[in-house]
């Protein structure tokens, strides 16, 4: 990746015009192996061993600072991990004075931390109201019809049969079991998926099998015949989070999906949903309330978990916060935005094991992912018809080879911007977003 060999070649082929049609293959091969190649020689390599060294220690640190809660003992680390990340970001270059920049660019190509702040601040705003209404509002779905007995075999078998009516194929993927659930392509014709079941809780195991089946589609999407180049590889973590936050929300928890699968639901786990109403069981997979836990927050509060996290790693880049006064500033700015204020630091900010691994930029990828699926999927409406009619008949399939077509066997021709606009039309916005938020909530909590 860092030959210099690779680089004259890369020259040679820019001055001989061979991507003088910017719209050609060719000129999109050119671009992205040229971002690769830059970003991976501008870093010098004592700074990559350090970057390696640091995290994994600090990885162990985080570890078991975060079992006892004890944000002191990650403290050291944390300010190791960012002057580092900040070496890194000097090394590779940014314009415009933002550092976070160089960052970002790692998971979203050619994204702009001024760009995702335009929006992401309407969307966290207009997110905070709707919390508040939807936490006013007398309706109260009665969660504990989903912690009843799910026998594990049920699960498994209910799991692995809505994975394959999506699309996503068994002859060329499986799914396993693992502590922390995963997607994983080793190449055209293997792809892994993995979850966990907890026979007392169904939707854990059964939507994360949808977001990483949502994942797995989309690597069996990619154009084979391009394997090993730019264009036959996904084009950013939040594209490749828009597929799974698709499937897993926009379809997996509509009421039409619903419709074609709660029949079926009920005979294979009859002792816990036998007597559980359709609308019953609609309202508790859609149950909305704040709370501490990113990887558990439902699909309207798992926004703000992500705005929280943007700001503050901005800040901690920029030396305008330093790691020392993050869990007080991290409080301070979850009770804005929840309402609440996390008990420890273990529920605060040493919940996630991002920044202890060096991935900073890395969050705001998860939140594009949900306004990327939602604008995507108005699309998809205007060009399919009426894709609820379908789900509730079981029919994924137009859906799917829709998302073939029009984003995964791309690669990385597109930008994720330049993709968003010529999938939907316009620039990324929060409003389609916010919308089905808005239309699916708003009923279901009779506001
Ligand atoms: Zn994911």
């Amino acid at each position: 990746a860092t030959s210099p060999r690779r680089g004259q070649l890369l020259t040679a082929l820019e001055g001989e015009g061979a991507a003088a049609d910017p719209s050609s293959d060719e000129a999109a091969l050119l671009r992205e192996a040229r971002h690769d190649y830059d970003r991976a020689t501008r870093l010098p390599r004592s700074l990559v061993e350090e970057i390696s060294r640091v995290t994994t220690l600090s990885q162990q640190a985080w570890v078991e600072a975060r079992k006892t809660s004890r944000f002191s003992q990650f403290l050291p680390w944390l300010e190791k991990v960012v002057s580092l990340k900040r070496q890194e970001a000097e090394a590779i270059g940014y314009d415009g004075g933002v550092p976070y920049d160089a960052l970002l660019d790692a998971y979203e190509p050619g994204a702009k931390t001024a760009d995702v702040s335009a929006v992401f601040t309407p969307l966290r705003n207009e997110l905070v109201e709707l919390v508040s209404r939807i936490q006013g509002s007398s309706v109260r779905p009665d969660i504990d019809i989903l912690t009843r007995r799910y026998p594990v075999d049920a699960q498994r078998e209910f799991s692995i049969d809505a994975a394959r009516q999506i699309g996503f194929s068994f002859d060329e993927g499986r799914l396993d079991i693992a502590a922390h659930p995963f997607c994983s392509g080793f190449g055209p014709g293997d792809c892994r998926l993995t979850t966990r079941f907890d026979e007392h809780h169904f939707p854990g195991a059964f939507f994360g099998t949808l977001h990483e089946a949502g994942h797995g589609i989309y690597e069996q999407g990619l154009d084979r015949e391009q394997y090993g180049t730019p264009l036959g590889d996904s084009t950013s973590l939040g594209i490749h989070e828009s597929q799974s936050r698709m499937w897993e929300n926009l379809v997996g928890r509509s009421r039409a999906f619903w419709q074609r699968f709660y029949g079926p639901a009920q005979q294979a786990f009859s002792e816990a949903l036998g007597e559980v109403e359709f609308d019953e069981f609609y309202s508790a997979v859609n149950d909305v309330r704040p709370s501490f836990i990113r990887v558990e927050a439902d699909e309207v509060t798992y926004n703000l978990h992500i705005m929280l996290r943007f700001e503050l790693e901005q800040a901690l880049v920029a030396g305008d916060l330093q790691p020392a006064d993050l869990p007080g500033v991290w409080n301070e700015t979850f009770a804005r935005y929840f309402d609440l204020t996390p008990p420890d630091d273990a529920q605060g900010c040493l919940q996630d094991i991002h920044w202890s691994a060096g991935l900073i930029g890395y969050f705001p990828t998860y939140a594009l992912g949900n306004m990327y699926a939602s604008q995507f999927f108005g699309a998809a409406r205007i060009a399919l018809g009426d894709l609820d009619a379908q789900f509730a008949e079981g029919e994924f399939q137009p859906l799917k080879q829709w998302l073939n077509e029009n984003i995964h066997r791309h690669g990385r021709r597109y930008r994720a911007a330049d993709l968003v606009k010529r999938v939907s039309g316009a620039d990324l916005s929060h409003q389609p977003l916010m919308s089905h938020l808005r239309g699916k909530f708003e009923e279901l909590y009779r506001l």
